[in-house]
């Protein structure tokens, strides 16, 4: 009777754990001598990939993005394998038991971790949720976002610069051509049509690039009507719904749950300061995916993975125990990043296919290798677009002009790259 396969778990399905797991099948599993005892087992609770920095725009309007680019199925991206060696499983990992070796009731004989990490605010990913989640989001926030006349933004790194300046284009017209462009020159400027507050506790936004293009950052979304408050933090939010429009019930009871995407918002702030808005986003920081794991002694103190930022295998795990982490999930990085994911997927499989072989090795079968080193380029290397015109950012230490930045990345967000990078195309050749 043939041997049951031995299973190659990859938890979610993102940057991640979507390349990791075509990197597997095309450049580790065909080089074992048994490569037929193998398959890769792709587990996501989302049944679909996004891009996900596109985000910022995306959640105003299905017209900005053609939404079959935006969201792709991710079995379809498996589609060419054959089903002996991969299987796509949609669903929530929700236990991990280390030492039987299962995640739910799927067995591992190897087990990558890349269930990312959850934003604050429902608009910007799947998080740990499903794809029509985020849509159902969207579709709320875009119910209350035509009657809005002020907007908090929480969060000055680039995901809320980037929502300022895209909720500021949308609402307040385009840099230089919108709602100042016809005051008449030297009278004093009127206020803009949505009157919109970015808060950070930082003293300048995108603390991860020079001074220098922050305030020019500033300075633009000045522009488009948002005003930054610096050096503060939020410390409490409370919610009233917003009166409907067609209920004209003015004595009706408070909703004793109002939805925080579509309710006016109390917004205090560590200065003592409440600012009152028709809307909050919170974009401030990220939450690691790695619930499922609290009992396991796998995580850091911060919540991600404890992995050790050179070969990707999770801190606590030797070799043989074939543990591996990336993505936001892992704290191989210091900073969330696609480019640090793309760097990193080669080097954790040749890891793995180190590791694979160990046993190999004892038999004298097989040859082991050194182990593949990851070291992340800690250069500023960061592209904010603000609106659908200009930006700000850097590239491994240079500031790049907005134009740049409008080309690389503000014309459509990534999406230019990640159909290559869905389908495995991009992981054709081994690195
Ligand atoms: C608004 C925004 C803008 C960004 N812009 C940029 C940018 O311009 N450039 C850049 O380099 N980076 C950017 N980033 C960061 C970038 O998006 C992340 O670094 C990247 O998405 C990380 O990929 P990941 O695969 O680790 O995790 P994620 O993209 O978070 O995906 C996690 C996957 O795991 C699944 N999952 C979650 N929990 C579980 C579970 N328990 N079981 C199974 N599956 C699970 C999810 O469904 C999802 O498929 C941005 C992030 C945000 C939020």
């Amino acid at each position: 009777m043939a041997e049951p396969k031995k299973h190659i778990v990859v938890l979610g399905a993102s940057y991640a754990g979507l390349s990791t797991a075509h990197y597997v099948l095309k450049h580790v599993l065909p080089r074992r001598p048994d490569s037929g005892g193998y398959d890769v087992v792709l587990v996501s609770a989302s049944a679909e990939a996004m891009c996900r920095p596109a985000c910022p725009r995306a959640l105003i309007a299905d017209r900005f993005f053609p939404q079959d680019k935006l969201f792709v199925s991710v079995a379809a991206q498996f589609a060419a394998y054959p089903p002996s060696q991969f299987r796509f499983v949609h669903g929530r990992a929700t236990a991990l038991d280390r030492r039987g070796r299962t995640t739910e009731t799927i067995s591992f004989h190897a087990l990558v971790i890349a269930t990312g990490a959850s934003t604050p605010s429902p608009l910007l990913g799947f998080n740990d949720g499903p794809s029509d989640a985020l849509r159902a989001h969207w579709a709320a926030f875009r119910t209350a976002l035509p009657t809005a006349r002020s907007i908090v933004i929480a969060g000055g790194g680039p995901a809320g610069v980037e929502v300022a300046g895209e909720l500021g284009e949308h609402l307040n017209g385009s840099s230089g051509g919108g709602w100042k462009a016809w005051w008449p020159l030297g009278s004093s400027k009127p206020p803009p049509r949505v009157a919109i507050t970015l808060v950070t506790s930082a003293p300048e936004l995108l603390p991860a690039l020079p001074p220098a293009i922050a305030r020019a950052a500033e300075a633009q979304l000045a522009r488009l009507g948002v005003r930054v408050v610096k050096n503060t933090r939020v410390t409490a939010v409370s919610f009233t719904a917003s009166p409907s429009p067609s209920s004209g019930n003015a004595t009706s009871d408070p909703d004793p749950d109002p939805d925080p995407l579509t309710s006016n918002a109390a917004v205090a702030l560590a200065s003592g300061a409440v600012l009152h808005a028709d809307l909050y986003i919170p974009c401030v920081g990220t939450t690691p995916n790695t619930a499922f794991l609290s009992s396991s002694g796998l995580l850091a103190a911060d919540g991600r993975v404890a992995t050790e930022s050179s070969t990707l295998r999770i801190s606590s795990a030797q070799p043989s125990e074939r543990l591996y982490a990336i993505g936001d999930a892992s704290d191989y990085a210091r900073r969330p990043a696609v480019h640090a994911v793309l760097a990193a997927v080669p080097v954790l499989c040749a890891n793995l296919r180190r590791d694979l072989l160990l046993p190999l090795v004892g038999e004298g079968k097989g040859q082991e290798g050194d182990d593949a080193m990851f070291r992340e380029d800690t250069r500023a290397t960061q592209l904010v677009p603000l609106g659908t015109r200009t930006g700000v950012g850097a590239v491994m230490g240079y500031r790049l002009p907005g134009f740049a930045v409008w080309l690389i990345k503000g014309r459509d967000y990534w999406l230019w790259t990640t159909g290559r990078l869905w389908s495995g195309r991009q992981w054709a050749k081994e690195s």
